[in-house]
């Protein structure tokens, strides 16, 4: 098996560059869960303002972003509404139940994006017999409905049902940022109906660790307590809190170079026998394709893609997904397209 060199599984597979390095070298740090570490107070402060908020908390993952957020936000018996392919349903151990004794009401979106009238529809009647709705999720952009941007607009008439009903809303903005480079729309715009949003800093925007979760300062105090009570309190964090402010002054604009470089590999494979790819669909950093019609299963196309070098993983039987990033040049798109060329 040769060594993978282009590896297309996730955006989370970036290393942190020299730059990066560099800015967490020399990061002055302090005791985090005593609020004294000078780097993480900065970086919370920068991202309030990018999301409009009043204060941040940095938090080891997106997950615990997601899992403190809703347990600020539900009581046992409560239940969420978000689209069916919500990372928050499929993709964290069962977490709303486990922690929150929230349950979900999945929606039938299109590519993980719902309507208002779905959550309308969605939002139980006042009994005694249902669970009670308490919180919308909305996931920018939604990555398992392909890395799609949810239209602001949409996002604003979700949010005026939420509100209308006493919903609180939440916002799981793990690539936030390749939405915003996508539609050229400010952070704030999508993030101002929300009462919670958090941005995920190890995925387009290259750190090795943490998310960072904002909303009014009282929303924060009762996250701090989960952070708290979870074990996400940390000591010298500013190390990774610095790659994240170097990453917010030098990552985002550069997402459009991993938009068009995962529109040059939808296109690429779009032209090969056997694969198809909805192109229209392919709106920031991710891609996924179907390979039924090549009588391989999307597994053993994974596998013999490894013997190239190139890794895209295997979603289901019949998918795959491939996301660029910041270790992935435009040679790498082109030997990677080829080599499933070959292989089909
Ligand atoms: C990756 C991801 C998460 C979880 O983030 P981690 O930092 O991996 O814990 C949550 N939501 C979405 C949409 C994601 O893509």
């Amino acid at each position: 098996m040769s060594p993978i060199r282009i590896n297309l599984y996730s955006d989370t597979q970036t290393l942190p560059t020299p730059a990066m390095r560099k800015a967490m070298a020399e990061a002055p740090v302090g005791d985090e869960q005593r609020g004294e570490d000078p780097t993480v107070n900065r970086l919370c402060e920068v991202v309030a303002e990018l999301t409009g908020k009043e204060a941040a908390v940095f938090l080891p993952s997106g997950t615990m972003c997601n899992e403190i957020a809703i347990c600020v936000h539900c009581r046992p018996g409560d239940e969420i509404i978000t689209d069916r392919t919500a990372h928050i349903l499929n993709l964290e151990g069962g977490a709303p139940a486990a922690l929150s004794g929230a349950s979900i009401w999945p929606l039938e979106g299109s590519h993980g994006v719902f309507t208002a009238e779905q959550v309308q529809q969605g939002i139980r009647p006042e009994s005694r017999h249902t669970p009670r709705s308490r919180l919308v999720c909305v996931e920018q952009t939604a990555n398992l409905g392909g890395g799609t941007v949810w239209p602001l607009e949409t996002i604003q008439s979700v949010a005026e049902v939420a509100r209308t009903h006493q919903l609180a809303l939440h916002m799981d903005g793990a690539r936030l940022f390749n939405a915003v480079i996508a539609a050229g729309i400010e952070a704030k715009k999508y993030t101002a109906p929300f009462d919670s949003v958090w941005f995920d800093l190890s995925k387009g925007l290259g750190c090795p660790v943490g998310g960072v979760l904002a909303g009014s300062a009282a929303f924060i105090e009762e996250a701090w307590w989960w952070k708290q009570r979870l074990g996400g309190a940390m000591r010298q964090a500013g190390i990774l809190a610095a790659a994240g402010l170097y990453a917010l002054e030098h990552h985002i604009e550069r997402l459009a170079e991993d938009h068009r470089n995962a529109r040059r590999f939808a296109e690429y494979i779009a032209e090969i026998p056997g694969i198809s790819v909805a192109l229209e669909t392919v709106e920031t950093n991710i891609v996924f394709f179907d390979v039924t019609a090549t009588g391989l299963s999307a597994v053993e196309i994974s596998d013999k893609l490894k013997s190239y070098g190139v890794l895209i993983g295997a979603t289901d039987k019949a998918r795959l997904r491939a996301v660029t990033h910041l270790d992935i040049s435009q040679t790498d798109i082109e030997t990677a397209a080829k080599a499933l060329r070959e292989i089909c």
